[in-house]
């Protein structure tokens, strides 16, 4: 039988970006004598997107003695140091894996950042593929992206699976429209009114792989 695959968003579904991003902020304010508000603003650009270009931006704006470059491999290095995945969540990586899933990571974002975070908590070891939109300019929720995601597993769209994340128009919208089955991961939110509704809603992600490894289960005594 076809090994099933189910990809993941990273960031706020495998880790809490958030509040990496908020220990991170407080931590480049003062190394660079800024203020509150400052800082504030600092993380609402980061936490929009991240980018050299964000970082051009940021540096040009607080006039800051430091290249872009400089500035952009620092925050790669500081974040990569502080973000974590649980290990809980880690284990149940493996355990999917070892009830036949296939396993992907996909995710929006700048390759360098995005890598150092998979290398640094371990989650790349514990996936068959993973897919960074820079890689290749197709972010999620174009359809080219899932399928790109599919096929760092080794397998294709067409053969269906799941896609589980935060974001309802990025994984959800997107994962439907790439015909994939998605289980939404509220965070504590509600989903919104207007946008069609995921397969499941759980409250975090490893709500999300207790149902996936129930489905394999059932799935495995209906057919054998
Ligand atoms: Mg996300």
């Amino acid at each position: 039988m076809q090994r099933p695959l189910v990809l993941f968003d990273l960031d706020n579904t495998l880790v809490d970006r958030w509040g990496t991003l908020v220990d991170w902020a407080a931590e480049f304010a003062a190394r660079h004598g800024l203020e509150d508000e400052e800082q504030a603003h600092i993380l609402d650009m980061v936490a929009e997107r991240t980018y050299p270009s964000t970082f051009d931006a940021i540096r040009t704006r607080y006039r800051l003695p430091v290249s872009t470059a400089e500035l952009w491999r620092a925050y790669c290095t500081d974040i990569a140091a502080s973000v974590s995945c649980a290990a809980e969540v880690l284990d149940d990586l493996d355990a999917l894996r070892a009830a036949g899933w296939r396993v992907g990571v996909a995710t929006n974002g700048a390759v360098d950042i995005q890598r150092a975070k998979l290398r640094a908590t371990g989650i790349a070891e514990r996936v068959d593929g993973v897919f960074v939109s820079e890689e290749a300019d197709a972010r999620k929720p174009q359809t080219r992206h899932f399928a790109l995601a599919a096929a760092r597993c080794g397998t294709v769209l067409s053969d269906g699976g799941w896609m589980v994340g935060d974001n309802p128009v990025n994984d959800i919208g997107g994962g439907r429209s790439a015909g994939l089955r998605t289980i939404w991961i509220g965070n504590g939110r509600s989903w919104p009114p207007d946008d069609p509704e995921p397969d499941h809603t759980v409250p975090h992600v490893r709500a999300a792989i207790d149902l996936l490894l129930l489905h394999s289960a059932s799935h495995t005594r209906t057919t054998t």
